[in-house]
């Protein structure tokens, strides 16, 4: 079922055959690569996945190993395109988003207090998401032009992905962006970041209300078919296939600057996890063949894959608050992907997992499904204390200064020090903790220079889906 693609290296190449995505769930008739994009979610509710996995020789991992971050993304990237861009088109598109970013190698290597940091913050918002989602918009605004249409992205944030959207789509023509948030329940340097942005297409909104009630007004809009339809509406949310694609790169970016090519070195990496889609993008990588050793989820207190990964038993519990915001996630959207390659690629089997975890909260692997998951990964929680525990003893060794989330990292690795520790956000995101551990606060970077002192734009709503309507009509009505 799973025939191995082989790449072949060389101007011109391409990859056999078209790529197709099917679900998870198995009610997605086989769709190509933009098809793939546009949907996000599957149809039937499950996750998009390729029909078949790209394997990445030896040959092929050496000639890799010192291209620059944007070539290793044409070459990783071209086989799962399938010919649905032109090779000289795709390099541009990636080119252009990652010109957005402020360090020339994009994710570079940093050494500090003896360990190896893989920095992803260096793009517009200065956290990870940024790397696909500068990307997904580029390819959302290729494909819109190309096939026509418009593409009204509506979604709820809590914080990180709201900004990396919103900076992934600004001034496109064809797209219009609604991001909800919370009034006032997230930290002002998030809030800033989205509500700074004065794009015509860009509509922030502030809830009066949590969370939940933001995430409750978008399930509920889109649940309404007839409205989805009418306006275009589309999601971009942690699930899209494009964003664990464009993850993938780094890992073999990494691989190649710390192995220089040699195929016998390993790597292993310690990725702060929430959604499960940063990690499954290195569980990806590996699958396609690169020398990985350990993959390490990092969770803080909200541990339901430490737990999974201990004893096989995936169980909701209720979410607790912490230092690293980003991961206080108890189910984790991506999970389904991995799920579906634990069960042989069996949809019939993932629906009755995922029909255990809907009836009774909680979903089981048999034993030699655990020994399986328990080779593919290790995995720990680390707590507040611990966090803070360690930002503070990085920092008075080298000057270094960890995000909360990436201090996650660290700490679930710290019996293995070669272990790559995956930076997610920049710390000057999240000062709050930053000065909590090391009483000062980390200098901003160049995406977050004088933020609080531009102008911002932002409509404010009650928690009620008739307002929201109204907003989205008359918004787009107006344009
Ligand atoms: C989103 C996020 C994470 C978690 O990534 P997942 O792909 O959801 O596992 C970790 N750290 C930061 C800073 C984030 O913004």
């Amino acid at each position: 079922m799973c025939a191995p693609l082989v790449f072949e290296l060389g101007a011109g190449r391409s990859a056999r055959g078209v790529m197709h995505y099917i679900s998870t769930r198995g009610g997605v008739a086989p769709v190509g690569f933009a098809e793939a994009l546009m949907m996000g979610l599957g149809t039937d509710g499950g996750l998009l996945v390729p029909e078949r996995l790209p394997q990445v020789d030896a040959d092929c991992l050496r000639a890799w190993s010192d291209l620059s971050f944007q070539a290793l993304a044409l070459e990783i990237m071209t086989p799962f395109v399938g010919g649905d861009i032109p090779r000289s088109h795709l390099a541009r598109l990636i080119d252009r988003s990652y010109a957005s970013f402020s360090h020339p190698a994009v994710t570079p290597l940093r050494e500090a207090a003896g360990r190896t940091y893989l920095e992803l913050f260096h793009g517009p918002t200065a956290a990870f998401k940024d790397v696909a989602l500068q990307l997904l918009g580029n390819l959302f605004e290729y494909f819109l032009e190309r096939d026509g249409g418009q593409l009204n992205i509506v979604g709820a944030t809590s914080g990180d992905t709201g900004s990396a959207a919103i900076y992934g789509v600004r001034g496109k023509p064809r797209i219009n962006i609604f991001i909800l948030h919370p009034k006032g329940r997230v930290s002002p340097v998030q809030e800033r970041q989205m509500t700074t942005v004065l794009d015509a297409n860009v509509h922030n909104i502030a809830v009066r209300g949590t969370f939940d009630d933001c995430q409750h007004l978008v399930k509920t809009l889109f649940r309404d078919l007839d409205f989805k339809a009418r306006h275009s509406l589309g999601a971009v949310n942690s699930i899209n296939w494009l964003r664990i694609l464009a993850q993938t790169v780094y890992y073999f970016y990494a691989w190649g600057q710390i192995s220089g090519g040699d195929t016998a070195r390993q790597v292993s990496f310690a990725v702060p996890t929430g959604n499960f889609g940063d990690v499954f993008a290195g569980w990806l990588a590996r699958r396609m063949g690169l020398p990985i050793d350990r993959l390490v989820i990092a969770t803080n207190r909200n541990d339901i894959l430490a737990r999974f990964v201990a004893d096989g038993r995936y169980a909701k519990g209720e979410v607790f608050h912490t230092l690293s915001p980003a991961m206080d996630i108890q189910v984790a959207s991506n999970f389904e992907r991995y799920l579906y390659y634990l069960l042989d690629q069996d949809p019939g089997a993932v629906c009755a997992k995922l029909a255990d975890l809907e009836a009774t909260g909680q979903l089981d692997v048999d034993p030699a499904q655990l020994r399986q998951v328990q080779a593919d990964f290790a995995a720990a929680a680390v707590s507040d204390a611990q966090t803070l525990a360690q930002i503070r003893s990085t920092y008075e060794t080298s000057g270094y200064i960890l995000c909360p989330h990436t201090a996650v990292g660290a700490v679930a690795s710290r019996d293995a020090p070669e272990t790559v520790v995956l930076a997610t956000a920049h710390p000057a995101k999240f000062n709050e903790a930053v000065r909590e551990a090391i009483g000062r606060e980390a200098p901003p970077p160049p995406a977050l220079e004088g933020l609080m002192d531009k102008p911002v734009r932002c409509t404010e709503l009650g928690a009620s889906d008739a307002e929201l309507r109204a907003h989205i009509d008359a918004a787009l009505a107006a344009i």
